[in-house]
């Protein structure tokens, strides 16, 4: 049952107060009455308690109805108050309502008051429920990751946050303007204030906007003012919000600074990068030692748009360090300068002094706070230096030089820059050295003069260079062939040695036709040529070229005599490293694979023996491969990703498996290289774009609901010249299906093809698809770079949650991506998710889908379709 209705009823006539509760009682309404005749009982009444309504006639003896309608709304302004009366005027009535009362009755037409007191308070109750929630949404607002106003159609703060006040540094009461005495002195007008950039009438292209079109939100870059007069970069969010009570626009605050950093910082790693690449090509254009420095200088000043970089080399006999090639400095300013490698002298305590003696580059981020005591320092702060980094110049262990770059701004030189300029000095010195050694060849004792190919020493020389600096760290393919032409003395001795001498000019000029790096050919023996492959994806592509390209080129047959005879050769390979580390022994033990394949009547060898067997195996499974695709032994299965707040699959991923016969299901990582590495992937990707079309439209044919299917396309496939258009014509064969792409970030390392590639995305999102990064975290793509790409998921990388639940920081790189993706609006798909705890906390970080083992691993397409059905 429900409690009866407290009624507080202010009437002098108890007659007519009967008549009233009779008409309730008489509507079915349980009610419980107080009547109360004056002033002061009916300041009791509602001093103890809060009726759910106030029933009050208009004219009392000694009080009246508008100052008890004033008294109730001081006091309990959420209890509706309705007059009954016997006479009211048109005008009273207007009047009543105006001061706040919800309704009035007259006594001769009591039979509405029953509707009348359920109605009122029915909105009395709603308007409960509205403060209520508006105070559980101040609630939700202080709680919000991210500062919030929001503002009236003037630019009036009604609304801030505690994020808010501690972004700008303003207290609550001056944003609300509610502190007049704060608000005159800290001049705050509104909250173009805090955003000074955005224009001080309302009606800006942003306000504009956000008022075409309620619901939508627009971001802008903007930079924000703090009470305090400090000034960072800001995304503001503005959506408007309409209500009957007038327009608001909402603005959601970012404190970007750190994301601008991080993209500064490395905007000015890739600028390091390029300068490496330049100088690497310096390197292998220039023999002169000179024009080789003040390029380095050249480049580091310019592209890397350091303010100055000087090259010193030092005195052995003073050590004494003298400027030899500069870029971006007054030349007289460094007739002046000091610097030494003498730690007893005080032009040796400088930054170069410290770089020369520990052999180690040397920082100082900012040279105000220089306590070294070194000469020169206030010399180069007058300059407008504020960083200085110093790198030695060595060769092996032996410093003979500095590279000095210096910044006008303090903190120039993080670690991975410190990092990556001791690389460009090593690079500067390694060809420093070179130089010195060319200038001692004598060319033409290196060079074979029948055929104009260098001979072993210089071939040998010549690898020498090539071979990376440092083994560990290059991943860099280099084979060393030899190739050893066949019964080459019968030639010589059938037809003479004049007609051998052209035998072999005809085959250096064919070998040198056709080779890719014809600089690294030469004859090393009286029938033997040896050169170098570089860069190729699989020891398999150094057998084809072997067994079939030269074989055909070099057998093509020779007229001699009026005789046509065929040539055929052999080859020796040793691959760097693993066959060698330096030029002499790849070079002996290509000589060694030579006569194992002259012993063993082979085409070819490799130096060792499970070289051998692993390109043996290489070359059937490659031939198995070329079959698989011809007779269609690849399947599909599909693996889900669930929304984490709804639990619903939202979307799958299609993951190829391969089907050997007598083998059984193949995982993709035993073959997917092997694909890329022949360049079958081109035609195998087509077919798992195919198929998934075909089998997303064959789901919807079963009346399924399908959600997009991902599938991966490797970078090989989007470089190919007709992708987009293969692509798009599979699409035009099932033109409902739906599909999204799966890239990863490598796609966009390379500067010159990622536009290509970009461009092609770009058009197949617009033909409906939509595009994924795949293992993000893994490349080396900051986030601020993918907001330029055409995406819309980003997947974060399996290893990242794995690792996530182990450590706090790896759980901050999981917020920060998140929140960043969300950022650039993109949707954020965590990969690998295996445990109910990893689940809980990406649902806590606000992360949008997961894919992995906890919900389901890839299954065949039946298994998935009653996955689909079961919802
Ligand atoms: P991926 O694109 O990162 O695909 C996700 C891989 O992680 C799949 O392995 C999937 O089975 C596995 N995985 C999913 N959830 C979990 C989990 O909770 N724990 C663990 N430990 N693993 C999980 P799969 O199917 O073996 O595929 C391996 C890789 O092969 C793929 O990695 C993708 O790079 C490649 N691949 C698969 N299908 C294709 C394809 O059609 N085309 C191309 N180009 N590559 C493909
Ligand atoms: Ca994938
Ligand atoms: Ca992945």
């Amino acid at each position: 049952m429900k409690a009866p209705l407290n009624i507080l009823l202010l009437e002098d006539v108890a007659t007519e107060a009967e008549l009233i509760l009779r008409e309730l009682t008489r509507a079915g309404m349980a009610v419980s009455a107080v009547r109360v005749e004056t002033r002061a009982d009916f300041m009791a009444q509602l001093a103890c308690s809060t009726p759910d309504v106030i029933l009050s006639d208009f004219s009392l003896p000694h009080f009246d109805g508008l100052s008890a309608l004033a008294l109730a709304n001081a006091s309990h302004p959420a209890v509706p108050f309705i007059f009954i009366s016997g006479t009211i005027g048109e005008d009273t009535a207007i009047e009543a309502l105006k001061q706040g009362a919800v309704d009035y009755l007259l006594k001769t037409n009591l039979q509405r008051l029953a509707s009348a007191v359920l109605r009122a308070i029915d909105e009395a109750r709603g308007r409960a429920a509205r403060l209520h929630a508006e105070s559980r949404f101040r609630d939700l607002i202080d709680y919000a990751p991210h500062a919030i106003v929001v503002f009236d159609q003037h630019g009036c703060i009604e609304i801030v946050n505690a994020q808010a006040e501690a972004l700008f540094g303003y207290p609550r009461t001056v944003m609300l303007g509610t502190d007049g005495a704060m608000l005159a002195s800290a001049q705050f007008s509104h909250w173009h204030t805090m955003l000074p950039d955005t224009d001080t009438d309302t009606d800006t292209d942003a306000d504009a906007d956000a008022n075409a079109a309620p619901g939508s939100s627009i971001s802008l870059e903007f930079i924000a003012r703090c009470c305090d007069g400090r000034q960072f970069p800001a995304e503001v969010s503005l959506s408007p919000l309409h209500t009957a009570e007038g327009r608001w626009t909402s603005c959601v605050i970012r404190d970007l600074s750190e994301r601008k950093a991080q993209e500064e910082r490395l905007a000015r790693m890739i600028r390091i990068r390029t300068i490496l690449g330049s100088i690497n090509s310096v390197i292998l254009r220039v023999h002169d030692k000179q024009l080789l420095l003040d390029e380095a200088c050249r480049i580091a000043h310019e592209q890397g748009q350091f303010t100055s970089a000087i090259i010193g080399l030092l005195d052995p006999a003073t050590l004494a360090v003298r400027p030899v090639a500069w870029a971006g400095v007054d030349a007289a300013f460094l007739k002046t300068v000091d610097f030494s490698a003498d730690g007893e002298l005080p032009s040796g305590q400088g930054l170069v002094g410290c770089a020369l003696r520990s052999k180690q580059g040397a920082v100082n981020n900012d040279l105000r706070n220089d306590g070294s005591g070194a000469p020169m320092r206030n010399a180069f702060l007058q300059q407008g230096y504020r960083s200085a980094f110093v790198v030695p110049l060595m060769i092996g262990q032996q410093p003979f030089g500095v590279l000095a770059l210096l910044a006008s701004e303090p903190d120039a030189f993080s670690d991975d820059e410190q990092h990556l300029l001791a690389e460009l000095a090593a690079d500067i010195s390694f060809s420093h050295a070179v130089i010195d050694k060319e200038e001692r060849i004598n060319y033409l004792a290196y060079f074979d003069a029948l055929t104009g190919l260098p001979n072993r020493v210089l071939f040998l020389d010549r690898i020498g260079q090539l071979l990376p600096y440092d083994v560990s760290a290059s991943a860099e393919r280099i084979a060393l062939v030899l190739i050893d032409v066949e019964r080459f003395r019968h030639i010589n001795e059938t037809y003479g040695r004049a007609a051998g001498d052209d035998v072999l000019r005809l085959l250096a000029r064919r070998l040198r036709g056709y080779l890719p790096d014809p600089g690294y050919l030469a004859r090393i023996g009286a029938d033997m040529f040896a050169f170098v492959l570089k860069d190729y994806r699989s020891e398999t592509e150094v057998v084809h070229l072997i067994e079939g390209e030269l074989a055909s080129l070099l057998g093509e047959p020779l007229q001699m005599g009026g005789k046509a005879i065929r040539l055929s050769v052999r080859a020796g390979i040793a691959l760097f490293p693993n066959d060698g580390r330096d030029s002499d022994s790849l070079l002996r033990n290509a000589e060694a694979a030579m006569k194992d394949a002259r012993a063993a009547k082979l085409r070819y060898l490799f130096y060792t023996a499970e070289m051998n067997a692993r390109t043996a195996e290489k070359l059937s499974l490659e031939n198995r491969l070329h079959r698989a695709l011809a007779e269609q032994q690849f399947v599909l299965h599909y693996q889900p990703k669930v929304d984490l707040r709804s639990g619903r699959i939202v979307g799958m991923e299609a993951l190829i498996r391969w089907q050997e016969p007598g083998v059984g299901l193949v995982s993709p990582f035993q073959f997917i290289q092997v694909l890329e590495d022949t360049g079958l992937i081109v035609e195998v990707g087509l077919w798992v774009i195919a198929e998934a079309h075909r089998q997303h439209a064959s789901w919807q044919m079963q009346g399924l609901q399908v959600p997009r299917i991902a599938v991966n396309v490797s970078q090989l496939q989007i470089r190919e010249k007709d992708f987009v258009a293969r692509v798009m014509a599979i699409q035009a064969q099932h033109p409902c299906a739906q599909l999204e792409i799966e890239i990863t970030e490598s796609l966009f390392m390379d500067d010159a093809s990622s536009h290509l590639a970009r461009d092609k995305l770009a058009l197949l999102r617009d033909a409906g698809m939509t595009v994924a990064i795949d293992d993000f975290g893994t490349g080396y793509s900051s986030l601020g770079y993918l907001a330029r790409l055409p995406i819309d998921t980003l997947k974060i990388d399996r290893s990242f949650i794995t690792a996530m639940t182990t450590s706090s920081e790896n759980l901050a790189i999981v917020v920060t991506i998140i929140s960043l993706a969300h950022a650039l609006k993109l949707h954020v798909v965590a990969e690998g998710v295996e445990t109910v705890a990893q689940r809980d906390q990406l649902t806590l970080m606000g992360c949008d889908q997961m894919q992995g083992f906890l919900f389901s691993p890839g299954v065949p397409a039946d298994a998935l379709a009653r996955m689909l059905e079961s919802v």
